[in-house]
């Protein structure tokens, strides 16, 4: 990724992948909103099929829209390519597809987003592929789970919803001893808080959805690749047997001057092309907006997230409180060793005085909170996911991924913080 490399995160986040668009000139980034491309003639169509000649065939495969989110996200991360998908729910099953084969483990920290411990625990099992999951907190937890079929070490940067960080670099060392690529869900730190490369991660995966959004407008997620991880070793045989798809290919060998980017190029060419899960241009257009204003809005999420936190731990309402830029939390040691200025994020949680059933009537008071399944807005949110996003999930697997039945998820806002906490103030005091 060719890059000034004294630009800072927002001049890049600003103007990172735009080369200027030759025919019209314009300004801001176009939304191509087309399905294909015309070839010049037929020896063009041949050379960009065979990999010869670099170009557009069809949006399921690449387009210029997308490209300049690709390339932003990419210089953002510090990565050799990124690729984007329709949401982050598809850029994770899609990682994890473009390296495993039945037979092969996901290892995976159990502190996760619901979805994506569903994803892992009852749909992988339907391809032959397995998934273990050890406590985040516990780095020789994911080293005593390791055996010759583990292929993958994932964690998320700050767990969904109970905000644990891990020691990324013990993980990362656990990955390397035993050479499995590490992979990070950073979605709740986005690259301005925290950058999981220069941290021993081979692979960062995001959804768009959240913070890079940042307005609740458009579902997308995006993979990042490191360009760290040796491929060649043979145990990952889908980047080293011959691809009867792709003409003979293989991936650790035959790509050139592409080389460093393999897992990306096997991305884009076998999970993206022949599954489908592609991105709407209009969709990657709007994170391209929500790219450059992300350090503000960051700023601004944190900043009100720890006066929340700080209002709440107060209350005498509040059964208990985690907000990891609270250098009370348990995990503001890791914030403050991993996150840019110890920033904890824009998420708060906590539980009140009279459990499960006064946490829902706590959302349904207040006003200036909307009550919704989402996080990263520039609005603020809140929900209790017991009973919402993590339902699906037993009461066992609730507890073992550590979700308190009284739990309250507050994404906040971008607001005058002084509204934020007249909201909250008025829906503890209507408590019973
Ligand atoms: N990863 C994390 C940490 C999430 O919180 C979510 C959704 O909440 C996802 C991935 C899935 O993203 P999407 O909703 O874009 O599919």
């Amino acid at each position: 990724m060719p890059q000034d490399p004294k630009q800072g995160f927002s001049t890049i986040a600003v103007h990172a992948g735009q080369t200027g668009e030759s025919s019209t000139l314009s300004r801001g980034v176009p939304v191509y909103r087309t399905a294909s491309y015309l070839f010049r003639d037929s020896q063009h169509a041949s050379s960009l099929f065979s990999l010869k000649e670099s170009g557009n065939i069809y949006t399921r495969l690449m387009n210029p829209t997308t490209d300049v989110l690709e390339k932003r996200m990419a210089a953002l991360e510090e990565g050799v390519g990124a690729l984007a998908f329709a949401s982050g729910t598809n850029a994770i099953f899609s990682t994890i597809i473009n390296m495993l084969e039945s037979g092969d483990e996901v290892l995976s920290a159990g502190n996760l987003y619901g979805g994506t411990f569903t994803m892992f625990n009852n749909i992988l099992p339907q391809f032959g592929l397995k998934a273990r999951f050890f406590d985040y907190d516990d780095p020789e937890s994911a080293e005593k789970l390791i055996n010759a079929r583990t292929r993958v070490i994932h964690i998320e940067t700050v767990g969904n919803p109970m905000l644990g960080i891990p020691d990324f670099e013990k993980i990362a060392a656990v990955a390397n001893k035993f050479h499995v690529p590490l992979v990070v869900d950073s979605t709740f730190t986005t690259p301005y808080l925290f950058k999981p490369l220069l941290h021993g991660a081979d692979i960062v995966v995001h959804s768009l959805t959240k913070w890079i959004g940042g307005h609740g407008a458009a579902l997308g997620g995006v993979v990042v690749d490191g360009g760290t991880f040796d491929w060649t070793d043979p145990k990952f045989r889908l980047f080293n047997e011959p691809d009867s798809s792709y003409n003979g290919l293989r991936f650790a060998h035959d790509l050139g001057e592409l080389q460093q980017a393999a897992f990306i190029v096997r991305l884009r060419l076998a999970p993206l092309r022949n599954l489908g899960g592609c991105i709407s241009p209009d969709n990657s257009w709007l994170f391209i907006q929500g790219l450059e204003t992300l350090a503000l809005r960051m700023e601004r999420h944190c900043s009100n997230a720890l006066c929340v936190a700080e209002f709440l731990k107060k209350h005498p309402r509040t059964e208990w409180l985690r907000y990891p830029g609270l250098s009370s939390d348990s995990s503001y040691l890791m914030a403050k060793k991993f996150f840019r200025n110890a920033m904890g994020g824009g998420v708060v949680v906590f539980g009140l005085k009279g459990g499960p059933a006064e946490a829902e009537r706590f959302i349904s008071r207040l006003q200036l909170f909307s009550h919704v399944a989402n996080v990263g807005d520039a609005k603020s949110l809140a929900i209790h996911p017991a009973s919402t996003t993590h339902s699906q999930l037993s009461s066992e697997e609730q507890s073992s991924s550590g979700l308190p039945p009284d739990l309250v998820r507050l994404s906040i806002g971008i607001e005058d913080v002084d509204d934020i906490l007249r909201d909250l103030e008025q829906a503890l005091a209507g408590a019973d």
